[in-house]
């Protein structure tokens, strides 16, 4: 029996994709071979990696003045590929941290470019207005969802001159609509909205695919797979295939606006129940709480353990908060449905009147 995952990642998969992928899993649209077996360079292959990009554009509105990539090594590889494709005229780039997953994007980026932290200070990071820009950056980096933190910007950061934005929208791309236009590069690991681990998606400005550093890996090098369409070797293609599947079944949801606004009931409906309960907190202010990572702890934190194993024997998976944080996180990315919520607000009152 499928029970609630709400796990930050790898997380749920809608179960009617899990169940395409089985009845296809064979034979693959009569071509006598599942689609892994296929080779990446034939027709079949092209025609779904074709169609799954497709969707995706559709969804995102996605227009021709930018590559869609399907690339691997994960949002961490990310971190030192957005540096090492776009310092080749400047290696000053803009940061912002707000988290845990910014603080490490930072981190790997001072490897490779020169970074400079746009808020002095934390409490700047919601005022823009007081930001320090570098003159002729090559880029400014955000996150917008924090997964660990449980933490969203409530806006889109704009800076001056043009300086491209670059977004880790790992944990919030397809959860809610963003204007591609107003971002150089959006990229974006497989294994929360979009499909199984193994995937990255980079989204780029093709104008930007000019700037890589000399001797960047071609393996990172965007413009490589940008001329290729993402099959300069040779990319995960169940994942990829499976990916286009949660796209199609996204479209039919009704695409990411209406998935957006039933994302944002689910974390409104915990947030809410937690807001009200003396035995839940959470203490992310309410303009910046994302609507897909809802981290909470108990007022008691020696009843984190049992909490923990009450919920898993109920069919609540995944609810320890990150190791570093400790707490809870419940992740209510697309593929989690309303009743998962709804299971997880019981239990949790059960919880509490029997503590
Ligand atoms: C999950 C996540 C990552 C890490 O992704 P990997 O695929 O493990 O590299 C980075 N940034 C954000 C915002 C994430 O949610």
């Amino acid at each position: 029996m499928r029970e609630y995952n709400f796990s930050a990642g790898p997380a749920m998969i809608p179960t009617p994709v899990l169940e395409q992928a089985q009845s296809e899993l064979l034979e693959w649209n009569k071509s006598g071979m599942s689609i892994m077996e296929h080779s990446h360079r034939a027709r079949h292959f092209m025609e779904m990696a074709h169609n799954a990009e497709a969707c995706l554009r559709r969804l995102m509105g996605i227009d021709n003045n930018y590559a869609v990539l399907f690339l691997q090594g994960g949002a961490r590889l990310q971190f030192a590929s957005v540096p090492m494709n776009l310092t080749a005229q400047s290696k000053v780039a803009n940061y912002v941290d707000t988290g845990y997953w910014s603080h490490k994007a930072i981190n790997e980026a001072k490897r490779f470019a020169q970074v400079v932290q746009v808020a002095p200070t934390n409490e700047d990071v919601l005022h823009p207005e007081r930001w320090q820009w570098s003159d002729g950056a090559a880029y400014f980096h955000y996150t917008p969802n924090e997964t660990i933190d449980g933490w969203a910007y409530p806006f889109i950061p704009t800076p001056p001159d043009d300086i491209p934005v670059v977004a880790d929208m790992s944990s919030c791309i397809l959860s809610r609509t963003f204007d591609v236009n107003s971002f150089g590069v959006i990229y974006a690991s497989a294994q929360k909205n979009i499909g199984p681990a193994g995937l990255t998606i980079v989204i780029v400005r093709r104008s930007l695919l000019q700037y890589a550093v000399e001797g960047i890996p071609r393996g990172m090098h965007y413009q490589s797979y940008a001329q290729n369409q993402s099959l300069f070797n040779t990319p995960p293609t169940f994942a990829w295939y499976l990916s286009g599947l949660v796209f199609q079944w996204l479209e039919e949801q009704g695409g990411v606006e209406s998935i957006e606004k039933i994302n944002y009931h689910k974390s409104q409906k915990l947030y809410d129940f937690i807001d009200r309960s003396d035995m839940y907190v959470n203490t992310v202010p309410v303009s910046c709480r994302s609507i897909v990572n809802v981290v909470f702890s108990l007022a008691d934190e020696t009843l984190n353990e049992k909490f923990l194993q009450q919920a898993k024997e109920n069919g609540l998976h995944y609810l320890r908060g990150h190791r570093d944080l400790g707490g809870m996180r419940a992740s209510i990315y697309n593929a989690m449905p309303e009743e998962g919520v709804d299971a997880l607000i019981s239990f949790m009152i059960e919880f509490s009147r029997l503590a």
